[in-house]
């Protein structure tokens, strides 16, 4: 087989400067390594060559499967979606780390998982799009931080390594790219309800030019006097991480 033809639907841009694959592929630790999306293999390459590591790749394109089993037989190799994969089969205890230049079309679906075995990952990097990337890395303040930003620096530290330009893919996608990092931090728990805090996060930024006063009504109860509270005069992206924990536990005490 000679390429496989990309396929828009799932998001396939296929990476064409082995430099910047190699320096994705360095990002990861030794260890159990899971790689989402591996198309054609740039990055496999760079990562089954190293001993250190222990390599599992999920690939929805069964085009891009065959490919890979023809180049790279050694390779584990699972035929199917990340979005289904169940980890807990796959890896029923202990850590594991998460790489890949992903689907851009489901970036966000993929982070939104990640954070369900956040205490098993200790490190998650690759590629997504920029503007992706500026949003996980922002802090409070930044027009890009938003709901994912908070969930996720609540638990990992989170490195914008470089950007990409367009011209180095096949086909070339209409945005920048970029490489991050997230490493766990020490957080054990949250010291709030995290389904809560959860439901805080996003309803606030549902409607991120409002007062929280408006936002989370609902959640307080309208009318509840906890609303009138100097923290909910303030808008959702200038909340720290910490911030946003102090107003889950507000908003609990008023629950209970
Ligand atoms: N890592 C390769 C391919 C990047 S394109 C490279 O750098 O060149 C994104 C890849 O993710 C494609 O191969 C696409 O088929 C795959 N993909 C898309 N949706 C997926 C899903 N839900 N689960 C697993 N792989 C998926």
């Amino acid at each position: 087989m000679q390429t496989v033809r990309a396929k828009k639907s799932l998001g396939q841009h296929f990476l064409k400067d082995l430099g910047v694959a190699r320096r994705i592929a360095e990002t990861a630790p030794a260890g159990r390594i899971l790689e989402i999306g591996p198309g054609m293999g740039v990055l496999t390459q760079f990562l089954l060559s190293n001993p250190q590591i222990h390599l599992t790749a999920i690939e929805l394109d069964s085009e891009s499967v065959q490919y890979l089993h023809e180049w790279y037989p050694e390779l584990h190799l699972i035929e199917g979606d990340f979005l289904k994969l169940d980890l807990n089969q796959l890896y029923p205890e202990g850590d594991f780390c998460v790489i890949g230049n992903y689907p851009y079309n489901i970036s966000s679906q993929i982070f939104f998982k990640l954070l369900d075995y956040k205490d098993r990952i200790p490190v998650c990097s690759g590629m997504i799009q920029k503007e992706v990337a500026e949003r996980l890395a922002s802090g409070p303040g930044n027009k890009a931080y938003g709901i994912l930003s908070v969930l996720l620096q609540a638990w990992y530290d989170i490195e914008y390594l470089e950007t990409v330009p367009e011209h180095v893919f096949a086909p070339p996608p209409k945005v920048k790219s970029a490489v991050i990092r997230m490493k766990r931090n020490n957080r054990k728990s949250l010291g709030c309800d995290e389904q809560l805090f959860k439901s805080v996060v996003k309803a606030a930024f549902n409607q991120r030019r409002k007062q929280m006063r408006n936002s989370l009504q609902q959640l307080a109860g309208k009318g509840n006097p906890i609303l009138e509270e100097n923290i909910f005069t303030r808008r959702p992206e200038q909340l720290s991480v910490e911030e946003f924990i102090h107003l889950t536990n507000l908003l609990q005490s008023c629950q209970n």
